[in-house]
């Protein structure tokens, strides 16, 4: 009996993993979700054995049951490689009493590169297998780390375009000279005259008009969506946390069975809820530590109860945590209703209109292994300062929010349990906000003479990522108005 995927906002709406990865969204805005999660039945200690794609294959052949065996090894062999800078993919790093699982080694340095240098794979092999005999447009607004990473992951693959939306003046200068530069004959990136709103609008538009996909049906082309509710990305971040756990044996630090807490810097709550599919595979982790940055509407929502997204936005150094609508959590709550699609259809109805929901005091006991806090911004760059001071060890700001928070949830409860703290993001990503938390002296040095020193005080060589962008040559200068997004989509296309 393979896995199916139903969504959370109708219980008639079923689908294999290959259509739920073409489809993305389910009808009406819901999230596909599997109907059960296999048990991972490979003993611990065997696991411990394995390299990262043994046990990518191990996890994912569990939740994608209509790929062939053939297919899944293809699909994590050719995401999983070189493109890499170390063999292991993703490394754990023990320092300052907790386990670093650094998830920043792929080709653009941030944490989106382990689901997104998989997913165009996914995605092509689904569309063989439903037998799509059109081209994937795969469009997409970012807001600067998604959209990276979605390129350089469907830069050149076969069978696939990309075009990439980001607001011409929102994205910081790195972010921007990383997606401008981007090589294949496939890519097109546009910056819009708008914010990341606008962005995001109008390729919802495009993704809802049917004449527009008609038109496009017939020039052989559809669109499909790298964003991360789709499960093809969910899936594969399911991995790395089974692969800590093996480390954390092969490395004596744990024996079988035993139990870890993990950490997770938490935006979208895609990377978090992957950790919980992943325990509700047999992963033995107690508690889930869900960190937030000042947009602390999580925090806030395992305290009380209450999702309120009426706020003030606030801009922070953890740009990629700056969100107020955390898209994943919608599986969560799914989950704890019983999974009563016309519960859940509610709640987000009343945060559509009125931009809040309570749940139910049985709902709320079933978040008993999620602890929830957040770090200001003066504790994330003491955090920065201080753990390169005392370990040698230089963080990106995502990553210091998550390890203040772990420290505020140690000092709260004298927890020992061994920790895993998913580490999201290079130090070079982020590089201005991370040296000026170690010395605001470095605030009138620029971005590249940074990276130089960065290089100097953490010990680590500058990534490939950084170098390139250093003398690349731009290859991307088309910019629109928000207006305009339909009409350049269709003049890239010849419609
Ligand atoms: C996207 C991102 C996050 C947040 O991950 P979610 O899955 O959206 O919760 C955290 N850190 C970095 C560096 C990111 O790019």
């Amino acid at each position: 009996m393979g896995v199916t995927y139903k969504s959370t906002r109708n219980s008639n709406e079923t689908v294999t993993a290959s259509q739920a990865i073409l489809k993305g969204l389910a009808d009406n805005g819901g999230l596909f979700v599997p109907d059960a999660i296999p048990a991972l039945d490979v003993p611990f200690e065997k696991l411990a054995g394995m390299s990262y794609q043994e046990v990518a294959y191990e996890v994912m052949s569990r939740m994608l049951t209509d790929f062939t065996e053939e297919e899944l090894k293809y699909c994590i062999d050719s995401a999983y490689d070189k493109k890499f800078d170390t063999p292991e993919i993703a490394p754990l790093v023990k320092k300052n009493h907790a386990y670093y699982l650094e998830l920043f080694h792929g080709s653009t340095i941030a944490f989106k590169d382990m689901a997104l240098s998989i997913l165009p794979y996914l995605l092509v092999t689904s569309a063989k297998k439903n037998e799509v005999k059109n081209e994937i447009v795969i469009l997409t607004a970012t807001s600067g780390d998604t959209g990276k990473a979605a390129l350089a992951g469907f830069a050149d693959v076969p069978g696939t375009r990309i075009i990439v939306f980001y607001p011409k003046n929102g994205v910081s200068p790195i972010q921007e000279k990383q997606m401008v530069t981007q090589k294949g004959d496939n890519t097109s990136v546009i910056g819009i005259i708008g914010n990341f709103d606008d962005a995001q609008t109008g390729v919802k538009n495009m993704f809802r008009d049917p004449e527009l996909a008609k038109q496009m049906d017939a020039k052989g082309f559809q669109f499909s969506s790298a964003n991360s509710i789709n499960i093809g990305r969910l899936v594969p971040q399911m991995v790395y946390y089974v692969y800590a756990y093996a480390r954390l044996i092969a490395n004596g630090e744990i024996k079988a069975g035993d139990v870890i807490n993990v950490v997770v810097p938490t935006g979208n709550f895609g990377n978090i809820l992957a950790a919980y599919y992943a325990k509700q595979m047999g992963l033995p982790i107690a508690k889930f530590i869900c960190a937030s940055n000042e947009n602390k509407v999580l925090y806030d929502f395992f305290e009380t109860g209450v999702y309120d997204r009426n706020r003030e936005f606030i801009l922070t150094t953890s740009p990629s945590m700056d969100i107020l609508i955390s898209s994943n959590l919608e599986r969560l709550i799914y989950q704890i209703t019983g999974e009563d699609t016309s519960k859940n259809v509610s709640l987000m109805q009343a945060l559509n209109t009125e931009g809040r929901y309570e749940i139910t005091e049985d709902m709320r006991k079933q978040l008993a292994e999620f602890y929830g806090n957040y770090a200001t911004e003066a504790e994330t760059d003491a955090t920065i300062k201080g753990v390169y001071e005392t370990d040698s060890y230089i963080m990106d700001t995502h990553t210091a929010v998550a390890a203040a928070v772990y420290g505020k949830y140690v000092a709260a409860t004298k927890d020992t349990t061994p920790t895993v703290i998913a580490s999201t993001a290079s130090p070079y990503k982020f590089t201005r906000s991370v040296m000026e938390a170690i010395d605001s002296k470095y605030a009138s040095q620029s971005d590249f003479e940074l990276v130089d020193e960065l290089a100097v005080l953490s010990g680590v060589k500058i990534p490939q990522a950084i170098e390139d962008i250093r003398s690349a040559p731009i290859r991307h200068n088309t910019v629109c108005d928000k207006s305009e997004m339909e009409q350049t989509v269709r003049a890239i296309l010849g419609l």
